[in-house]
Protein backbone atom coordinates (compact mmCIF):
# COMPACT_ATOMS: atom_id res chain seq x y z
CA UNK A 1 0.00 0.00 0.00
CA UNK A 2 1.12 3.45 -0.61
CA UNK A 3 0.26 6.21 2.55
CA UNK A 4 -0.51 9.22 1.14
CA UNK A 5 1.14 11.99 3.25
CA UNK A 6 0.15 14.49 1.23
CA UNK A 7 -2.96 15.23 3.10
CA UNK A 8 -1.83 14.38 6.91
CA UNK A 9 -4.04 16.19 9.49
CA UNK A 10 -6.45 17.01 6.82
CA UNK A 11 -10.48 15.95 6.35
CA UNK A 12 -11.38 14.54 2.55
CA UNK A 13 -14.29 13.91 1.35
CA UNK A 14 -14.23 10.60 -0.81
CA UNK A 15 -17.58 9.38 -3.07
CA UNK A 16 -17.13 5.75 -4.31
CA UNK A 17 -16.75 2.60 -1.85
CA UNK A 18 -15.82 0.07 -4.94
CA UNK A 19 -12.41 -1.67 -5.08
CA UNK A 20 -10.08 1.83 -6.13
CA UNK A 21 -12.43 3.68 -3.18
CA UNK A 22 -11.37 1.61 -0.54
CA UNK A 23 -7.71 1.15 -1.31
CA UNK A 24 -7.95 4.97 -1.50
CA UNK A 25 -9.34 5.26 2.21
CA UNK A 26 -6.90 2.82 3.87
CA UNK A 27 -3.73 4.84 1.82
CA UNK A 28 -5.12 8.55 3.20
CA UNK A 29 -5.59 6.99 6.34
CA UNK A 30 -2.53 5.32 7.02
CA UNK A 31 -0.92 8.61 5.88
CA UNK A 32 -2.22 10.40 8.45
CA UNK A 33 -5.56 12.00 7.02
CA UNK A 34 -9.09 11.82 8.00
CA UNK A 35 -11.41 10.94 5.58
CA UNK A 36 -15.43 10.99 5.43
CA UNK A 37 -16.69 8.32 2.71
CA UNK A 38 -19.76 7.84 1.38
CA UNK A 39 -20.94 5.52 -1.59
CA UNK A 40 -24.87 5.54 -3.09
CA UNK A 41 -25.22 1.74 -2.52
CA UNK A 42 -26.02 1.09 1.20
CA UNK A 43 -24.06 -2.62 0.92
CA UNK A 44 -21.04 -1.02 -0.23
CA UNK A 45 -21.09 1.79 2.56
CA UNK A 46 -21.65 -1.12 4.88
CA UNK A 47 -18.84 -2.97 3.83
CA UNK A 48 -16.51 -0.18 3.71
CA UNK A 49 -17.79 0.79 7.22
CA UNK A 50 -17.19 -2.24 8.57
CA UNK A 51 -13.74 -2.51 7.31
CA UNK A 52 -13.07 0.52 9.50
CA UNK A 53 -13.57 3.70 7.16
CA UNK A 54 -15.32 6.45 8.21
CA UNK A 55 -18.88 6.61 6.55
CA UNK A 56 -20.15 10.30 6.96
CA UNK A 57 -23.27 11.48 5.51
CA UNK A 58 -21.84 13.85 2.78
CA UNK A 59 -25.14 14.86 1.30
CA UNK A 60 -25.51 16.92 4.66
CA UNK A 61 -22.34 17.84 5.86
CA UNK A 62 -19.91 21.03 5.65
CA UNK A 63 -18.15 20.60 2.50
CA UNK A 64 -15.74 23.55 3.75
CA UNK A 65 -13.93 21.56 5.64
CA UNK A 66 -12.97 19.31 3.07
CA UNK A 67 -8.88 19.65 1.98
CA UNK A 68 -10.37 17.95 -1.32
CA UNK A 69 -13.44 15.70 -2.90
CA UNK A 70 -11.66 11.78 -3.70
CA UNK A 71 -14.12 10.45 -6.55
CA UNK A 72 -14.36 6.75 -8.23
CA UNK A 73 -13.64 7.10 -12.07
CA UNK A 74 -16.99 5.76 -12.64
CA UNK A 75 -18.74 8.64 -11.42
CA UNK A 76 -19.54 11.48 -14.08
CA UNK A 77 -17.34 14.85 -13.73
CA UNK A 78 -19.07 16.68 -16.68
CA UNK A 79 -21.76 14.44 -18.71
CA UNK A 80 -23.94 13.62 -18.79
CA UNK A 81 -24.40 16.05 -16.14
CA UNK A 82 -22.29 16.42 -12.70
CA UNK A 83 -22.61 14.26 -10.18
CA UNK A 84 -24.07 15.70 -6.81
CA UNK A 85 -20.34 15.39 -5.17
CA UNK A 86 -19.12 17.50 -8.06
CA UNK A 87 -21.32 20.03 -7.88
CA UNK A 88 -21.11 20.14 -3.87
CA UNK A 89 -17.60 20.04 -4.09
CA UNK A 90 -17.20 23.31 -6.27
CA UNK A 91 -20.01 25.31 -4.86
CA UNK A 92 -17.48 24.80 -1.59
CA UNK A 93 -14.31 25.69 -3.84
CA UNK A 94 -13.08 22.21 -3.11
CA UNK A 95 -10.74 20.26 -5.49
CA UNK A 96 -11.89 17.52 -7.16
CA UNK A 97 -8.98 14.63 -7.77
CA UNK A 98 -8.48 10.97 -8.22
CA UNK A 99 -6.73 7.87 -6.64
CA UNK A 100 -3.76 8.31 -9.45
CA UNK A 101 -3.38 12.12 -8.37
CA UNK A 102 -2.51 11.10 -4.70
CA UNK A 103 0.56 8.95 -6.12
CA UNK A 104 1.76 11.71 -8.21
CA UNK A 105 1.61 14.31 -5.18
CA UNK A 106 3.31 11.45 -2.78
CA UNK A 107 5.89 10.67 -5.87
CA UNK A 108 6.69 14.06 -6.63
CA UNK A 109 6.93 15.04 -2.54
CA UNK A 110 9.13 11.18 -1.86
CA UNK A 111 10.86 10.37 -4.78
CA UNK A 112 10.10 12.91 -7.90
CA UNK A 113 12.44 10.68 -10.20
CA UNK A 114 11.08 7.13 -9.45
CA UNK A 115 9.90 5.37 -13.05
CA UNK A 116 6.44 6.12 -13.81
CA UNK A 117 4.79 4.74 -16.78
CA UNK A 118 1.21 6.04 -18.45
CA UNK A 119 -0.48 3.92 -20.61
CA UNK A 120 -3.84 5.21 -22.73
CA UNK A 121 -6.18 4.72 -25.60
CA UNK A 122 -9.56 3.66 -26.80
CA UNK A 123 -8.32 0.28 -26.94
CA UNK A 124 -5.76 -1.75 -25.84
CA UNK A 125 -5.06 -0.52 -22.90
CA UNK A 126 -5.04 -3.67 -21.04
CA UNK A 127 -2.69 -5.50 -23.16
CA UNK A 128 -0.38 -2.96 -23.48
CA UNK A 129 0.08 -2.38 -19.73
CA UNK A 130 0.62 -5.73 -19.08
CA UNK A 131 3.09 -6.28 -22.04
CA UNK A 132 5.15 -3.39 -20.72
CA UNK A 133 5.34 -5.05 -17.03
CA UNK A 134 6.37 -8.30 -18.15
CA UNK A 135 8.71 -7.06 -20.57
CA UNK A 136 10.28 -4.71 -17.38
CA UNK A 137 9.84 -7.96 -14.95
CA UNK A 138 11.54 -10.31 -17.86
CA UNK A 139 14.80 -7.82 -17.93
CA UNK A 140 14.58 -8.10 -13.97
CA UNK A 141 13.19 -4.98 -12.79
CA UNK A 142 10.50 -4.34 -10.34
CA UNK A 143 7.80 -3.49 -11.45
CA UNK A 144 4.17 -2.44 -9.56
CA UNK A 145 1.39 -2.66 -12.12
CA UNK A 146 -1.86 -1.80 -11.84
CA UNK A 147 -4.61 1.51 -11.74
CA UNK A 148 -7.33 0.58 -14.54
CA UNK A 149 -6.13 -2.74 -14.71
CA UNK A 150 -5.95 -5.33 -11.73
CA UNK A 151 -4.43 -3.86 -8.20
CA UNK A 152 -5.99 -0.34 -7.52
CA UNK A 153 -2.81 2.17 -7.96
CA UNK A 154 -2.98 3.10 -4.14
CA UNK A 155 -2.76 -0.44 -3.21
CA UNK A 156 0.64 -0.85 -4.92
CA UNK A 157 3.77 -1.38 -3.01
CA UNK A 158 5.28 2.52 -2.64
CA UNK A 159 7.09 4.53 -5.42
CA UNK A 160 10.81 4.08 -4.84
CA UNK A 161 14.12 5.06 -7.29
CA UNK A 162 14.43 1.25 -8.71
CA UNK A 163 10.90 0.48 -8.68
CA UNK A 164 8.96 1.04 -11.73
CA UNK A 165 5.03 2.04 -11.87
CA UNK A 166 3.02 0.65 -14.98
CA UNK A 167 0.25 2.38 -15.06
CA UNK A 168 -2.88 1.98 -17.08
CA UNK A 169 -5.30 4.93 -17.16
CA UNK A 170 -8.84 5.14 -18.76
CA UNK A 171 -9.62 9.15 -19.82
CA UNK A 172 -11.90 9.11 -16.46
CA UNK A 173 -8.87 8.85 -14.45
CA UNK A 174 -6.77 11.46 -16.47
CA UNK A 175 -9.41 13.80 -15.99
CA UNK A 176 -9.06 13.34 -12.18
CA UNK A 177 -5.13 13.83 -12.26
CA UNK A 178 -4.19 17.59 -12.52
CA UNK A 179 -0.29 16.50 -11.86
CA UNK A 180 0.03 13.85 -13.97
CA UNK A 181 3.71 14.12 -15.51
CA UNK A 182 4.70 10.24 -16.09
CA UNK A 183 8.22 9.21 -17.37
CA UNK A 184 6.80 7.68 -19.95
CA UNK A 185 3.43 8.63 -21.44
CA UNK A 186 1.89 5.79 -24.38
CA UNK A 187 -1.31 6.95 -26.06
CA UNK A 188 -2.11 4.05 -28.03
CA UNK A 189 -4.93 5.45 -30.44
CA UNK A 190 -8.46 7.10 -30.13
CA UNK A 191 -11.92 5.77 -31.51
CA UNK A 192 -14.92 7.32 -30.36
CA UNK A 193 -16.09 5.75 -26.96
CA UNK A 194 -17.69 7.10 -23.59
CA UNK A 195 -18.98 10.10 -25.52
CA UNK A 196 -21.93 9.96 -23.08
CA UNK A 197 -19.28 10.81 -20.45
CA UNK A 198 -17.02 13.26 -22.18
CA UNK A 199 -19.57 15.63 -24.41
CA UNK A 200 -17.76 15.27 -27.67
CA UNK A 201 -14.66 12.96 -29.52
CA UNK A 202 -12.58 16.84 -29.47
CA UNK A 203 -13.34 16.75 -25.27
CA UNK A 204 -12.18 13.44 -24.81
CA UNK A 205 -9.19 13.41 -27.04
CA UNK A 206 -7.97 16.87 -25.55
CA UNK A 207 -8.38 14.45 -22.10
CA UNK A 208 -6.02 11.83 -23.31
CA UNK A 209 -3.57 14.28 -25.32
CA UNK A 210 -2.79 15.95 -21.36
CA UNK A 211 -1.31 12.33 -20.55
CA UNK A 212 1.34 12.30 -23.26
CA UNK A 213 1.29 16.46 -23.41
CA UNK A 214 3.06 15.82 -19.74
CA UNK A 215 5.15 13.01 -20.14
CA UNK A 216 8.94 13.08 -20.32
CA UNK A 217 8.45 10.62 -22.96
CA UNK A 218 5.80 10.59 -24.85
CA UNK A 219 4.84 7.83 -27.29
CA UNK A 220 1.81 8.53 -29.86
CA UNK A 221 0.27 5.49 -32.32
CA UNK A 222 -0.29 7.35 -35.52
CA UNK A 223 -2.58 5.10 -37.27
CA UNK A 224 -6.30 7.32 -36.31
CA UNK A 225 -6.22 11.10 -37.06
CA UNK A 226 -6.94 12.31 -33.84
CA UNK A 227 -3.68 10.83 -32.73
CA UNK A 228 -1.92 11.96 -35.41
CA UNK A 229 -3.04 15.27 -34.64
CA UNK A 230 -1.51 15.19 -31.47
CA UNK A 231 1.67 13.40 -32.26
CA UNK A 232 1.61 16.79 -34.87
CA UNK A 233 0.97 19.06 -32.27
CA UNK A 234 3.57 17.23 -29.17
CA UNK A 235 6.18 17.53 -32.58
CA UNK A 236 5.64 21.23 -33.43
CA UNK A 237 6.16 22.58 -29.36
CA UNK A 238 9.39 21.43 -29.98
CA UNK A 239 8.46 17.85 -28.20
CA UNK A 240 10.56 14.42 -29.22
CA UNK A 241 7.73 12.30 -29.80
CA UNK A 242 8.22 8.40 -30.10
CA UNK A 243 5.72 7.86 -32.80
CA UNK A 244 4.50 4.19 -34.47
CA UNK A 245 2.70 2.60 -36.53
CA UNK A 246 1.09 -0.71 -37.50
CA UNK A 247 0.10 0.45 -40.65
CA UNK A 248 2.52 2.39 -42.72
CA UNK A 249 6.67 3.25 -42.13
CA UNK A 250 7.31 5.70 -40.02
CA UNK A 251 10.78 7.54 -40.70
CA UNK A 252 12.90 8.07 -37.54
CA UNK A 253 10.19 6.39 -35.41
CA UNK A 254 8.16 2.74 -34.69
CA UNK A 255 6.51 0.41 -37.39
CA UNK A 256 5.49 -3.17 -38.53
CA UNK A 257 6.57 -4.63 -41.22
CA UNK A 258 4.37 -7.77 -41.52
CA UNK A 259 5.00 -9.82 -38.30
CA UNK A 260 8.41 -7.83 -37.61
CA UNK A 261 8.82 -4.82 -35.30
CA UNK A 262 10.71 -2.15 -36.88
CA UNK A 263 12.66 0.98 -35.52
CA UNK A 264 14.08 3.57 -37.55
CA UNK A 265 14.83 5.79 -33.75
CA UNK A 266 18.08 7.09 -33.71
CA UNK A 267 18.50 7.54 -29.96
CA UNK A 268 17.74 3.57 -29.65
CA UNK A 269 20.15 2.84 -31.89
CA UNK A 270 18.27 1.17 -33.84
CA UNK A 271 17.86 1.01 -37.81
CA UNK A 272 15.69 -1.92 -38.79
CA UNK A 273 13.65 -4.86 -37.37
CA UNK A 274 14.61 -5.45 -33.89
CA UNK A 275 11.73 -8.12 -32.84
CA UNK A 276 9.36 -10.98 -35.00
CA UNK A 277 6.16 -11.32 -33.29
CA UNK A 278 5.13 -14.55 -35.59
CA UNK A 279 4.39 -17.37 -33.91
CA UNK A 280 3.68 -15.40 -31.04
CA UNK A 281 -0.02 -16.79 -29.76
CA UNK A 282 -1.02 -14.05 -27.57
CA UNK A 283 0.08 -11.00 -29.91
CA UNK A 284 -2.05 -12.33 -32.81
CA UNK A 285 -3.12 -9.80 -35.39
CA UNK A 286 -1.88 -5.69 -36.53
CA UNK A 287 -3.68 -4.82 -33.32
CA UNK A 288 -1.18 -6.33 -31.27
CA UNK A 289 1.81 -5.30 -33.42
CA UNK A 290 0.64 -1.51 -32.31
CA UNK A 291 0.25 -2.65 -28.72
CA UNK A 292 4.12 -4.34 -29.04
CA UNK A 293 5.30 -1.26 -30.75
CA UNK A 294 4.29 0.81 -27.74
CA UNK A 295 5.30 -1.42 -25.37
CA UNK A 296 8.89 -1.91 -26.95
CA UNK A 297 9.15 1.83 -26.93
CA UNK A 298 8.81 2.39 -22.99
CA UNK A 299 11.08 -0.67 -22.43
CA UNK A 300 13.31 0.89 -24.05
CA UNK A 301 13.31 4.48 -22.57
CA UNK A 302 13.38 2.48 -19.50
CA UNK A 303 17.22 1.30 -20.80
CA UNK A 304 16.05 -2.59 -21.34
CA UNK A 305 17.83 -3.43 -24.46
CA UNK A 306 16.18 -4.51 -27.97
CA UNK A 307 17.86 -8.15 -27.54
CA UNK A 308 16.13 -8.81 -24.74
CA UNK A 309 13.27 -7.42 -25.32
CA UNK A 310 12.74 -9.27 -28.97
CA UNK A 311 12.86 -12.51 -26.43
CA UNK A 312 10.69 -11.59 -23.81
CA UNK A 313 8.17 -10.43 -26.42
CA UNK A 314 7.80 -14.39 -26.84
CA UNK A 315 6.92 -15.34 -23.26
CA UNK A 316 3.97 -12.43 -22.86
CA UNK A 317 1.52 -14.47 -21.39
CA UNK A 318 -1.71 -12.23 -22.18
CA UNK A 319 -4.34 -11.46 -20.72
CA UNK A 320 -7.69 -13.49 -19.93
CA UNK A 321 -10.92 -13.17 -22.41
CA UNK A 322 -8.98 -11.01 -24.99
CA UNK A 323 -7.50 -14.02 -27.73
CA UNK A 324 -6.46 -16.25 -24.90
CA UNK A 325 -5.68 -19.63 -26.41
CA UNK A 326 -7.45 -21.84 -24.16
CA UNK A 327 -6.69 -24.86 -26.20
CA UNK A 328 -6.09 -27.35 -28.58
CA UNK A 329 -7.75 -30.79 -30.14
CA UNK A 330 -5.27 -31.99 -32.90
CA UNK A 331 -5.33 -29.11 -35.04
CA UNK A 332 -8.23 -27.39 -33.85
CA UNK A 333 -7.73 -23.89 -31.98
CA UNK A 334 -9.64 -22.72 -29.21
CA UNK A 335 -9.94 -19.01 -28.44
CA UNK A 336 -11.36 -17.07 -26.18
CA UNK A 337 -11.80 -13.54 -27.08
CA UNK A 338 -14.93 -12.80 -24.87
CA UNK A 339 -13.74 -9.33 -23.72
CA UNK A 340 -14.89 -8.63 -27.59
CA UNK A 341 -18.60 -6.96 -26.65
CA UNK A 342 -18.92 -5.14 -29.77
CA UNK A 343 -18.21 -5.42 -33.80
CA UNK A 344 -14.52 -2.99 -33.53
CA UNK A 345 -13.02 -5.38 -31.09
CA UNK A 346 -14.74 -9.11 -33.17
CA UNK A 347 -13.11 -6.88 -36.23
CA UNK A 348 -9.44 -7.49 -34.56
CA UNK A 349 -9.98 -10.92 -33.84
CA UNK A 350 -11.40 -12.17 -37.24
CA UNK A 351 -8.70 -10.16 -38.86
CA UNK A 352 -6.12 -12.07 -37.00
CA UNK A 353 -7.51 -15.67 -38.61
CA UNK A 354 -7.28 -16.32 -42.27
CA UNK A 355 -9.74 -18.69 -42.99
CA UNK A 356 -11.26 -21.75 -41.20
CA UNK A 357 -12.73 -19.58 -38.64
CA UNK A 358 -15.85 -21.40 -36.57
CA UNK A 359 -17.16 -18.32 -35.04
CA UNK A 360 -19.49 -18.38 -31.83
CA UNK A 361 -21.10 -15.08 -31.57
CA UNK A 362 -23.88 -13.33 -30.21
CA UNK A 363 -25.29 -12.11 -26.92
CA UNK A 364 -26.91 -8.28 -25.98
CA UNK A 365 -26.66 -6.83 -29.67
CA UNK A 366 -24.51 -3.29 -29.77
CA UNK A 367 -26.00 -0.78 -32.20
CA UNK A 368 -24.99 -1.50 -36.22
CA UNK A 369 -24.78 -5.30 -34.80
CA UNK A 370 -22.05 -6.92 -36.85
CA UNK A 371 -22.73 -5.66 -40.21
CA UNK A 372 -19.27 -3.84 -40.24
CA UNK A 373 -17.56 -7.36 -40.20
CA UNK A 374 -19.01 -8.18 -43.96
CA UNK A 375 -15.73 -7.99 -45.19
CA UNK A 376 -14.53 -11.06 -42.90
CA UNK A 377 -17.57 -13.69 -43.62
CA UNK A 378 -15.37 -14.95 -46.56
CA UNK A 379 -13.04 -16.35 -43.29
CA UNK A 380 -16.21 -17.78 -41.17
CA UNK A 381 -16.27 -21.63 -42.33
CA UNK A 382 -19.67 -21.39 -39.76
CA UNK A 383 -21.41 -19.38 -37.47
CA UNK A 384 -23.07 -20.75 -34.12
CA UNK A 385 -25.19 -17.81 -32.52
CA UNK A 386 -25.97 -17.33 -28.80
CA UNK A 387 -28.18 -14.67 -26.96
CA UNK A 388 -30.82 -12.06 -27.72
CA UNK A 389 -29.06 -11.51 -31.45
CA UNK A 390 -29.50 -14.23 -32.61
CA UNK A 391 -32.12 -13.53 -35.37
CA UNK A 392 -30.67 -9.92 -36.32
CA UNK A 393 -26.94 -11.59 -36.76
CA UNK A 394 -28.38 -14.80 -38.88
CA UNK A 395 -30.54 -11.91 -40.86
CA UNK A 396 -26.83 -9.85 -41.39
CA UNK A 397 -24.48 -13.05 -41.77
CA UNK A 398 -27.93 -14.24 -44.95
CA UNK A 399 -26.62 -16.34 -47.43
CA UNK A 400 -22.82 -15.28 -47.42
CA UNK A 401 -22.09 -17.65 -44.16
CA UNK A 402 -23.68 -21.02 -42.93
CA UNK A 403 -25.32 -20.49 -39.54
CA UNK A 404 -26.55 -22.80 -36.60
CA UNK A 405 -28.90 -21.34 -34.30
CA UNK A 406 -27.01 -22.85 -30.89
CA UNK A 407 -29.24 -20.59 -28.17
CA UNK A 408 -26.52 -21.35 -25.76
CA UNK A 409 -23.13 -21.34 -25.20
CA UNK A 410 -22.46 -24.94 -24.13
CA UNK A 411 -24.28 -26.37 -27.62
CA UNK A 412 -22.28 -23.57 -29.72
CA UNK A 413 -19.19 -25.08 -28.44
CA UNK A 414 -19.95 -28.84 -29.15
CA UNK A 415 -20.83 -27.97 -32.45
CA UNK A 416 -18.25 -25.98 -33.35
CA UNK A 417 -15.73 -28.00 -31.85
CA UNK A 418 -17.59 -31.28 -34.20
CA UNK A 419 -17.74 -29.11 -37.85
CA UNK A 420 -13.80 -27.79 -36.86
CA UNK A 421 -12.48 -31.09 -36.13
CA UNK A 422 -13.87 -32.11 -39.53
CA UNK A 423 -11.91 -29.23 -41.19
CA UNK A 424 -8.79 -31.78 -43.07
CA UNK A 425 -6.45 -29.78 -44.02
CA UNK A 426 -7.41 -26.33 -42.73
CA UNK A 427 -6.05 -24.02 -39.90
CA UNK A 428 -9.63 -24.26 -38.12
CA UNK A 429 -10.27 -21.97 -35.32
CA UNK A 430 -12.88 -22.31 -32.74
CA UNK A 431 -13.62 -18.46 -31.73
CA UNK A 432 -15.76 -17.18 -29.28
CA UNK A 433 -15.68 -12.90 -30.02
CA UNK A 434 -19.19 -12.55 -29.59
CA UNK A 435 -19.46 -8.47 -30.85
CA UNK A 436 -22.33 -8.35 -28.12
CA UNK A 437 -22.31 -7.67 -24.35
CA UNK A 438 -23.02 -10.47 -21.81
CA UNK A 439 -25.92 -9.28 -19.62
CA UNK A 440 -28.65 -11.59 -21.27
CA UNK A 441 -27.03 -15.21 -20.43
CA UNK A 442 -23.84 -13.97 -18.13
CA UNK A 443 -23.24 -11.79 -15.55
CA UNK A 444 -20.57 -10.27 -17.49
CA UNK A 445 -17.85 -11.17 -19.86
CA UNK A 446 -15.13 -12.67 -17.72
CA UNK A 447 -17.95 -15.10 -16.54
CA UNK A 448 -18.69 -16.08 -20.30
CA UNK A 449 -15.13 -16.32 -21.00
CA UNK A 450 -14.75 -18.35 -17.95
CA UNK A 451 -17.77 -20.72 -19.11
CA UNK A 452 -15.58 -20.89 -23.07
CA UNK A 453 -12.30 -22.59 -20.97
CA UNK A 454 -14.44 -24.94 -18.71
CA UNK A 455 -16.21 -25.72 -21.66
CA UNK A 456 -13.82 -26.22 -24.18
CA UNK A 457 -11.68 -28.27 -21.41
CA UNK A 458 -14.23 -30.75 -20.90
CA UNK A 459 -14.38 -31.68 -24.82
CA UNK A 460 -13.19 -35.33 -25.47
CA UNK A 461 -9.61 -35.08 -26.68
CA UNK A 462 -8.99 -30.88 -25.99
CA UNK A 463 -5.10 -30.32 -24.34
CA UNK A 464 -5.97 -26.79 -22.33
CA UNK A 465 -2.95 -24.41 -22.78
CA UNK A 466 -0.98 -23.88 -19.76
CA UNK A 467 -2.07 -20.68 -18.35
CA UNK A 468 -5.93 -21.55 -18.48
P1 LIG B 1 -8.62 -1.96 -23.10
O1 LIG B 1 -7.92 -2.18 -21.80
O2 LIG B 1 -8.26 -0.64 -23.72
O3 LIG B 1 -10.09 -2.22 -23.08
P2 LIG B 1 -7.60 -4.57 -23.95
O4 LIG B 1 -6.13 -4.68 -24.01
O5 LIG B 1 -8.31 -5.14 -22.79
O6 LIG B 1 -8.00 -3.03 -24.14
O7 LIG B 1 -8.19 -5.19 -25.29
C1 LIG B 1 -9.60 -5.25 -25.45
C2 LIG B 1 -9.96 -5.62 -26.88
O8 LIG B 1 -9.62 -4.52 -27.73
C3 LIG B 1 -9.18 -6.80 -27.42
O9 LIG B 1 -9.87 -7.99 -27.20
C4 LIG B 1 -9.04 -6.48 -28.89
O10 LIG B 1 -10.20 -6.92 -29.56
C5 LIG B 1 -9.05 -4.98 -28.95
N1 LIG B 1 -7.71 -4.37 -29.04
C6 LIG B 1 -6.61 -4.66 -28.30
N2 LIG B 1 -5.57 -3.88 -28.66
C7 LIG B 1 -6.04 -3.07 -29.63
C8 LIG B 1 -5.46 -2.02 -30.42
N3 LIG B 1 -4.19 -1.65 -30.26
N4 LIG B 1 -6.25 -1.41 -31.32
C9 LIG B 1 -7.52 -1.75 -31.49
N5 LIG B 1 -8.13 -2.74 -30.80
C10 LIG B 1 -7.41 -3.38 -29.88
Amino acid sequence: MIRVSTFAGRTLALFGLGVSGNATARALLAGGAEVAAWDDNPEARAAAGAAGVPIVVLASADWRRFAALVLAPGVPLTHPEPHWTVARARAAGVEIIGDVELFCRERARRCPDAPFVAITGTNGKSTTTALIAHLLGAAGRDVAMGGNIGTPILALPEPAANRIHVIEMSSFQIDLTPSLAPTVGVLLNLTPDHLDRHGTMESYAAIKERLVAASEYPAVGLDDAYCRAIAERLQASGRRVDAFSCQRPVPGGWSADGSRLVSHAAWAGLDGAFADLDGIGTLRGRHNAQNALAASVAALRLGIGAGQIGTALASFPGLPHRMEEVGRAGRVLFINDSKATNADSTEKALASFPRDIYWIAGGRPKEGGIEPLREYFPRIGKAYLIGESAEAFAATLGAAVPVEQSGTLETAIKSAARDAALNAGGEPVVLLSPACASYDQFRNFEQRGDAFRRLVAALPGVAAAESS
